[in-house]
């Protein structure tokens, strides 16, 4: 028994669902397309409807209208435990009075699979999860981590074809996290489940996944892969909610120009129709331009007003000419850090006309 070699993935698609609690919609004529072995992201705010879509797809929510489609298999009304779909919540939901084996087998046991097949199968789901050995281990002696994973060797023991987690690590701490968030990754790439994944930590979506959907008020309103979502924003709630953008409204000024204040700034990407237009500028692209000029650059000057240094790289925020308030972040390198000037003194800044995202305003 192998059970990365047994999964065969499969996609899933989501048609036209709608979730209706009297006339409010919390999930509002959502489509998706996930192909077999995809990890996809639902990334949004609090309230944007994340659960209640995996809920449609686990079962445990039925749909006010839509289908949802396991492969060609219709299973908007199959009951969850008939959906061959493994679940991952965020308190890890094991049963403390049982062992790490007993609780790792018991979907083999709901699914009334010959006893004799479960400990090779238990063996092989926590070696998966690196926890090789742990079968007799009491649950309350593990740490968060451990009790984690051995959520995660439930969830693949059945070699399911489709995974939900929902927000699996929000109760670890950051270190945890992180390496969890590799673990997960490689997991991923063994299984070749297809996984989609309920967070509303952004760089947690944005390191994991191979596309990321951006959901608000119960509508999906961008998905793509993370670098895309990250430099191609579709309008100002995305860039917003990705990465550290700040937004600044601008006016057209030609097909290529945009002017913020005094500024005239050239963007390598169409300007966007309609008259509300944001740059959105990631504080890790802006420059420090003191000793270059080159005339490629969008340059920009200002005073610096404050400096934040946060170990692994140090915040500038600056206040321009015009009186538009920018920040960067500049590596916490030597070089880096020798290009920061103290507070009050002058300062050019620049943007690369690829890196002078324009978005327009979201109207939703
Ligand atoms: P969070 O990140 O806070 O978990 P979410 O994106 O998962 O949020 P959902 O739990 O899907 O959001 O909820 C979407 C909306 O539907 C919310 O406004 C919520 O209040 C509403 N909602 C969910 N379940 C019900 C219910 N049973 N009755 C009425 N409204 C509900």
């Amino acid at each position: 028994m192998n059970i990365a070699k047994n999964i065969e993935s499969v996609g899933v698609s989501i048609r036209n669902a709608r979730k209706s609690y009297g006339a409010f919609h919390a999930l509002d004529d959502v489509s998706l397309e996930v192909g077999a072995g995809e990890f996809v992201s639902l990334l949004g705010p609090s309230g944007s409807g994340k659960t209640t879509f995996l809920g449609i797809l686990g079962g445990f929510v039925q749909p006010t209208s839509g289908s949802v489609f396991l492969g060609d298999r219709d299973i908007t009304y199959a009951p969850p435990h008939k959906r061959d779909i493994g679940i991952v919540f965020q308190n890890y939901a094991l049963f403390p009075h049982m062992s790490v084996g007993e609780n790792v087998a018991f979907p083999l046991r709901a699914r009334r699979l010959p006893k004799s097949t479960w400990p090779a199968r238990v063996r092989d789901a926590l070696s998966m999860v690196q926890l090789a050995g742990f079968e007799d281990r009491r649950i309350t002696e593990l740490s968060g981590g451990q009790r984690q994973r051995v959520a995660l060797a439930r969830a693949i023991i059945f070699e399911p074809r489709l995974i939900l987690m929902d927000e699996p690590l929000s109760a670890l701490d950051k270190q945890l996290r992180e390496n969890m968030q590799i673990e997960l990754r490689h997991l991923h790439q063994k299984l070749r489940a297809t996984i989609i994944y309920v967070t509303h930590d952004q760089r947690e979506a944005l390191t994991m996944s191979d596309r990321v959907a951006i959901m608000n008020r119960g509508k999906i309103v961008q998905i793509d892969t993370p670098v895309r979502l990250h430099d191609h924003p579709t309008d100002s709630f995305v860039a917003g909610f990705i990465g550290e953008a700040t937004l600044l409204p601008v006016e057209q000024a030609g097909a290529e120009y945009v002017k913020l204040g005094s500024y005239l700034l050239r963007s390598a990407h169409p300007v966007p129709p309609g008259k509300e237009i944001f740059l959105a500028v990631h504080a890790e692209k802006l420059l420090i331009a003191d000793d270059t000029d080159d005339g490629f650059l969008n340059r920009m000057a200002g005073t610096v007003t404050e400096v934040l240094y946060q170990g692994e790289s140090a915040r500038v925020f600056i206040q321009l000419d015009d009186g538009t308030r920018l920040s960067l972040r500049q590596p916490s390198n030597h070089t880096g850090l020798t290009k920061i000037k103290s507070v009050g003194s002058r300062m050019t800044i620049a943007l690369h006309p690829q890196d002078t995202i324009l978005v327009p305003k979201a109207s939703y």
